[in-house]
């Protein structure tokens, strides 16, 4: 029976007090702050309007005065957030989320002029201004917003851009329409001949059960939904390519990719080297899909035979205390001081909302503010992917808590290119835990195919969609038009590339484009696999490395945003412009296909 949120024990659910003692507490911050609705709501922003080229001093005021709100904002919102979740249905807290998420606009707002004025201040003026002993902490904050410059067109130019700003925004919200409301899949029968309802979630759970007729179905059921609408999905990729092209040669870029990435000072090259490694050993993945085919016991091995786990979930029976000890101890390559830290937020601090309860956002997060702790939301059940799940929030939020610690607030957040470098770094060192801690074949050969999948779904499936999606850049950079004939084409010349000759491409897969929200994201997907690399890179670097080695990760994950991504990468001792850690990510990978090949006996393979 799950409880409901009032009965809740304390010690099992997250230090909210600590943000404000009570909601009341909340409740009067939030009116002494913001009594009425007025507008405009902060007189004070509107203020600097016009003014900032005017002197060191009125900028810094400016950028100081932003900050602050922006501070204060986000402590109300943490708090709201986090009580919405815990109950999504109590209507107080609902209310309180919605009230701030109001603010949160109403900044936005009156707060857009800000980086267009800074961009139209004379060459002159901004070298002066970043040059200036009063501006030095916010100099790389000012650089962040300058760096487009180069690539800023004349202000009437950039008002029609903006513009058409909402317009170019209609592929995606299409998109998401067909693809969140419109389409209804209907049903599947299983193997017994039971009929069940697909959805997108219900696809990611019969995908991986062990009732392959089950499997196939849904499989086939599925994409006949995205086939039916190829020629409306093609369009709405198109449109979206179309408006990355337009952006891209309005501001004179060479390409999409150098346009998405330039803002962050990422260079083309790292995406290019990403595809370039991991196409020159695609035969670590044929072997691992030849190993699945053999432990499946299929003559033919499908591609809704790829996600079907090798072995059952192991019910370790872990207790959530215990969970908590083991990853204390699984941090130890990170020093006592980190490892107090953790135990400290876990033991102490009480970062962690740890069980389900009634109306609890389902899912795991790391979440907080500058001002607040780095909380965890999960619902631990006992499972080993529990104990993982929690080891992956933790990691998120220690890397949170040391930037904290370190930079002033406006360089704590880290770039969204580096997001999962330190949840993943510390799953791998769960990992290896792990397989010390437990010596059954069955334990081991369970969370060496964890680490494979996760290998495989993170780096070498992301970087085939990468590769599609810079494929259809091109195309799309030579005019030539993207039909649902070609995208399909091209999307099945990658499966067969990516997976080889003992798998039965499918023609449904040739249509899996279609469904990808990813792809109206920008040149996304291909930080899913940079990341991964770039972790289990630092994990073996720190792990086999001594103190030297330790202390460069320990300075990335306390640089916080202080820098570009790929110089905080470089920190920690990692160059992501470089082949060099994605060779050394698949390398780990054929490692772990060996392991597991000798793990499983002739005997084993014979099994279902
Ligand atoms: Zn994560």
């Amino acid at each position: 029976m799950v409880i409901s949120r009032d009965q809740v024990p304390k010690d099992d659910s997250w230090n909210v007090e600590a943000l404000y003692p009570t909601f009341k507490d909340w409740q009067k911050e939030f009116v002494e702050r913001f009594p009425e609705e007025k507008q405009p709501r902060w007189p004070e922003i509107a203020s600097f309007k016009g003014r900032l080229g005017e002197s060191t001093d009125t900028l810094k005021a400016a950028i100081e005065c932003l900050l602050h709100i922006e501070r204060t904002v986000e402590k109300l919102f943490t708090y709201a957030h986090l009580r919405h979740d815990e109950d999504i249905a109590n209507d107080e807290h609902k209310a309180a989320y919605q009230q701030i998420l109001g603010i949160y606009h109403d900044f936005a707002q009156e707060s857009a002029w800000f980086e267009p004025e800074i961009l139209t201040l004379s060459n002159d003026k901004i070298d002066n201004f970043l040059s200036s002993p009063e501006l030095k902490e916010y100099r790389f904050h000012l650089e962040k917003i300058l760096r487009i410059k180069k690539h800023t067109l004349s202000a009437e130019k950039e008002e029609l851009l903006a513009l058409a700003g909402n317009a170019l925004q209609s592929p995606l919200k299409a998109f998401s329409a067909i693809n969140d409301a419109d389409f209804k899949f209907g049903k599947v029968s299983d193997s017994e001949g039971v009929e069940k309802e697909i959805s997108h979630a219900s696809y990611g759970i019969f995908i991986r059960e062990q009732d392959r007729l089950l499997r196939k179905h849904a499989f086939t059921k599925y994409y006949a939904k995205y086939s039916e609408f190829e020629n409306t999905l093609a369009e709405l990729i198109n449109g979206q390519v179309q408006s990355h092209l337009l952006n891209a040669r309005a501001r004179n870029y060479s390409s999409c990719l150098e346009a998405a990435l330039f803002p962050n000072n990422i260079d083309p090259e790292v995406c290019h080297s990403l595809i370039q490694a991991v196409n020159s050993n695609i035969h670590t993945l044929h072997k691992y899909v030849d190993l699945r085919k053999k432990v499946l016991g299929l003559d033919e091995l499908h591609l809704y035979d790829m996600y079907v786990p090798l072995t059952s979930e192991i019910d370790l029976k872990m207790s959530y205390e215990e969970a908590e000890e083991v990853i204390i101890d699984a941090v130890t390559p990170l020093g006592t001081d980190y490892q107090n830290a953790i135990r400290k937020g876990f033991l102490k601090e009480r970062w962690v909302d740890r069980y389900e309860n009634q109306n609890k956002r389902s899912g795991a997060y790391s979440s907080g503010c500058y001002d607040s702790m780095p909380y965890i939301l999960m619902n631990y059940k006992g499972l080993l992917r529990d104990v993982f799940t929690l080891a992956h929030e933790a990691g998120h939020s220690m890397h949170s808590l040391l930037s904290h610690q370190n930079q002033p607030y406006h360089y704590c957040q880290y770039p969204i290119f580096l997001a999962e470098v330190a949840s993943t770094f510390n799953e791998d060192l769960l990992t290896r835990t792990l397989l010390q801690k437990f010596q059954k074949k069955g334990e081991k050969i369970y969370l060496i195919n964890q680490k494979i999948e996760d290998i495989r779904t993170t780096l070498f499936r992301q970087t085939m969609f990468a590769e599609f999606e810079l494929l259809i850049h091109e195309y799309a950079e030579k005019n030539i038009p993207l039909t649902p004939t070609l995208l399909k084409e091209e999307f099945r010349k990658l499966n067969r590339k990516y997976y080889g000759d003992s798998v039965v491409i499918d023609p449904e897969i040739d249509i899996e484009w279609a469904r990808i929200p990813h792809f109206y994201y920008n040149f996304y997907v291909y930080q899913y696999a940079t990341g991964i690399s770039a972790a289990l890179t630092l994990s073996d670097r720190v792990v086999n490395g001594g103190d030297k080695e330790r202390e460069d990760y320990l300075s990335f994950l306390k640089g916080g945003g202080s820098r570009y991504p790929i110089d905080l990468l470089e920190l920690a001792g990692v160059n992501m412009r470089d082949p060099q850690p994605v060779q050394q990510a698949i390398k780990k990978f054929a490692d772990l296909v060996d392991q597991l090949e000798d793990l499983l006996e002739p005997s084993d393979l014979a099994l279902k």
